[in-house]
């Protein structure tokens, strides 16, 4: 069936697109509550059996191996983040051994800025954009000031032209010859935007430019190809779509045309695995992604990975972009449908090649309706000034249940339950 041609809002048109997902059995390997709905796994994923698994399971090594758990047990410690390297592979397009679980977002952009920034001549610069996500930024910013350069003027952001979206145009526009290096986002975190990284890298290369994208939001939500696309680094979290679990361990791809370069933040978990424990005082830095690693895993947060991303696995990534575009089209036809009296604006992209696993609403009143929102059991969430993000995940969220949270969203409009809640956010948003 053709979603966008074909819409109706009754709660058996929804029943009838959860009948016919071929995904739907997974949902009951997730913790849902009963009595609620969870919109928000765009920013924290849900604990799957699977997960859950895995982790009790890694502390039964610790348990049962004590220090050989580092060898033994289930899931050895030693290799565990090149094991996960391995099986986060194809959601990003990537040879095993471009990709290790390591470190956490922000941690792995210092990295790999700290590894392939390196201002020479006239090209000192680094292009960002000015919607991405604010710890990039300082990171971008400090990295900038450590090499005695001002973020001012060092660190260029290219301009939205409405506030929601970015033209690959404009980026295109600035990649000048004084850009050294580029850190752009895969999916913007606020409209959902997907960038063109096939065409940016390739202008970026065009004139001589490395470039590297933050994946946070894509990664586990829609399938890459960085290999094939020739990007030269990226760095993601896996608490969000891949629900590896609050804080859990991060990701980082490099092309292996830049296996050798040396690490910007060097440790001795970056050394070759045969040589590590020689103990010398010059490391022998891993022919691979791992050479990025700085120290000792954390292990209880890698852990719930492993089971998660086997869901993944089986599900498939195609299957689950499928879904996703699905549930988030049919989630834009019901706001259209249902919400067209209430001054709500879909701030994310309409055609699927540019949007990625959520849909962004903006409304004036959007902090209190968000928590008017959560008194009714459903689970969104807030960015500031005015955005309400809801995010229906192919693995966990049925048609019906978005069917049901627009229903809601209709009561609290037309009741304007909203307005006993101040207009404001709170500390977490
Ligand atoms: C969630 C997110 C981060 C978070 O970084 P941490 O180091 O994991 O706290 C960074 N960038 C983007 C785009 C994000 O969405």
């Amino acid at each position: 069936m053709v979603l966008s041609n074909f819409f109706q809002p009754t709660l058996d048109f929804a029943k009838q697109l959860d009948k016919e997902d071929n995904l739907s059995h997974f949902r009951e390997e997730f913790y849902l509550k009963p009595d609620s709905i969870y919109m928000d796994g765009n920013s924290l994923g849900l604990l799957s059996r699977r997960a859950e698994r895995t982790l009790l399971e890694s502390l039964a090594d610790w348990k049962e191996h004590g220090i050989d758990g580092w060898t033994q047990g289930n899931h050895p410690w030693f290799t565990l983040s090149e094991k996960l390297g391995e099986l986060s592979a194809p959601l990003i397009g990537a040879s095993p051994d471009e990709v290790i679980v390591t470190g956490s977002t922000t941690v792995n952009l210092h990295q790999l800025v700290a590894t392939f920034y390196k201002p020479e001549g006239a090209r000192t610069k680094i292009l960002a954009d000015e919607l991405t996500f604010p710890s990039d930024i300082y990171a971008l910013q400090s990295q900038i000031r450590i090499h005695g350069y001002d973020p001012d003027t060092h660190l260029i952001r290219v301009k939205s032209r409405d506030g929601r979206f970015l033209e690959e145009d404009d980026i295109i526009e600035a990649m000048a010859d004084d850009i050294a290096l580029i850190i752009l986002p895969t999916v913007l975190y606020r409209s959902g935007q997907i960038l063109d990284m096939k065409r940016l890298t390739e202008e970026a290369h065009r004139r001589g430019i490395l470039i590297g994208f933050d994946g946070c939001h894509s990664i586990g939500a829609i399938p890459h190809s960085f290999s094939e696309w020739d990007v030269d680094f990226a760095y993601w979290c896996n608490y969000k779509h891949l629900n590896g679990g609050p804080g859990g361990v991060g990701g980082l791809f490099v092309n292996r045309k830049h296996f050798g370069t040396n690490p910007g933040l060097a440790g001795w978990f970056g050394s070759r695995k045969d040589k590590q424990f020689d103990m010398e005082h010059t490391l022998t830095p891993a022919e691979s992604a791992g050479a990025y690693q700085i120290g000792t895993p954390h292990v209880l947060s890698l852990a719930p990975l492993l089971g998660s991303l086997e869901i993944f696995s089986e599900a498939g990534i195609a299957n689950i972009r499928q879904k996703s575009l699905q549930i988030n089209q049919y989630l834009m036809n019901l706001i259209e449908h249902e919400l067209a009296d209430y001054g709500f604006i879909i701030g994310s992209p309409r055609e699927d090649v540019r949007r990625g696993g959520h849909v962004s609403l903006e409304h004036e009143e959007a902090a209190r309706i968000c928590k008017a929102l959560k008194k009714n059991n459903v689970i969104p969430d807030f960015r500031a000034p005015n955005i309400i993000r809801l995010a229906p995940v192919a693995l966990y969220t049925s048609y019906a249940e978005v069917w049901e949270v627009i229903q809601i969203f209709k009561k609290i409009m037309a009741e304007e339950q909203y307005k006993i809640f101040h207009n404001e956010r709170e500390v977490v948003a």
